[in-house]
């Protein structure tokens, strides 16, 4: 059951100090989203701290206020309520940031994915919503929050990156009303489109190179898959935001309806990224067979490897979940 804006907007009122936090390996909507929701309530007066299992990525180390970002403190936090921002399942946090919040007495989800149980004393779980960012930006107007430039600007980069630029079916006349809103309060449109989309490094390009050299097709040219191996993580000096957002270049590809991205970690496991082009293909759904989940179109797994066999099992659950024609 969701709780209504104004019963968030009551916790928020009648307590003092807050943990927020988002899931590892971080993306705009989590890392937007923490400091969009922790500036309104800095500018209301409160003790917040914005912690990550994984830290600040590089490539969102441009948004106002990010340094605020902080990995778990060793000893649990003395404060009264956590919040759990664009994280699926509570373990998806991360256990330093699980430990860093242990002493919090009440819990809140806010969340868009459509997998997301419902782990919060206080939950507010959209999946209709694009982005968690997009969900804050009506929480904050709901409540007549404070809207400092941080959160203005991390939401506009938090509804941004999660919809491709406003462009998968997600997006809709609301998402379009919100950015118009956000351009009238000051978001300098061009400006933040650049340090999103147009400063990568260039190992990213390298990576890119590497990824392409292993593109295959499967399920007779409707799935594209690549990987990217610990060898070439290593030899080209990667970090884990370099593969953000890669797998679109696949997706992009005419006739696939799936594209995969399989990433072998440190230690043996491998990270799965889903995208789906066809609505008939559930990506959350088939990512749950394996543990994992998301949403309809984008969604991912943390599954044991080796690489091989954890590709062939992925391709083949791919491949019976397409549709006949
Ligand atoms: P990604 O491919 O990492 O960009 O993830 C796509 C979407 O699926 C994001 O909204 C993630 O939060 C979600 N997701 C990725 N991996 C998992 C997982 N292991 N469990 C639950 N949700 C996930
Ligand atoms: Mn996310
Ligand atoms: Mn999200």
């Amino acid at each position: 059951m969701n709780s209504s804006f104004q019963e968030i907007g009551e916790i928020f009122a009648r307590h003092e100090s807050f943990v927020i936090m988002s899931h590892i390996r971080p993306d705009g909507d989590a890392i937007g989203s923490q400091l969009a929701l922790g500036f309104s309530l800095l500018a209301m007066g409160k003790k917040v701290r914005l912690i990550n299992e994984d830290g600040l990525p590089d490539n969102l180390a441009f948004l106002p206020g990010s340094e605020r970002i902080e990995t778990p403190p060793s000893e649990p936090l003395e404060v009264e309520v956590a919040i759990a921002l664009d994280t699926a399942v509570k373990p998806r946090l991360g256990a330093g940031a699980l430990h860093a919040a242990s002493r919090a007495k009440v819990w809140v989800n806010i969340d868009h994915h459509k997998s997301n149980p419902g782990y919060g004393d206080f939950n507010h779980i959209d999946s209709g919503s694009p982005a968690t960012g997009q969900i804050l930006y009506k929480l904050l107007t709901a409540l007549d929050m404070p809207f400092p430039e941080e959160t203005r600007d991390s939401i506009y980069v938090a509804v941004s990156t999660d919809t491709g630029s406003f462009q998968y079916p997600s997006t809709t006349e609301e998402t379009y009303l919100m950015a118009a809103d956000l351009i009238r309060r000051g978001v300098d449109v061009g400006r933040i489109n650049s340090l999103t989309y147009d400063n990568h490094p260039f190992r990213r390009v390298e990576l890119m190179r590497a990824l392409l050299n292993t593109l295959e097709l499967a399920g007779g040219g409707r799935v594209a898959h690549w990987e990217m191996t610990q060898a070439t993580y290593t030899s080209l000096g990667l970090k884990p935001e370099d593969s953000e957002g890669l797998i679109d270049i696949i997706r992009a590809i005419e006739g696939v309806t799936v594209a995969l991205f399989f990433e072998e970690l440190p230690g043996g496991k491998v990270r799965v990224s889903m995208r789906s082009k066809d609505p008939r293909v559930d990506a959350c759904h088939v990512c749950m067979e394996f543990g994992g989940g998301g949403h309809a179109l984008a969604a991912g797994i943390r599954m044991d490897g080796p690489l091989a066999e954890a590709k062939a099992k992925v391709i083949a659950a791919v491949e019976r979940a397409l549709p006949l024609s």
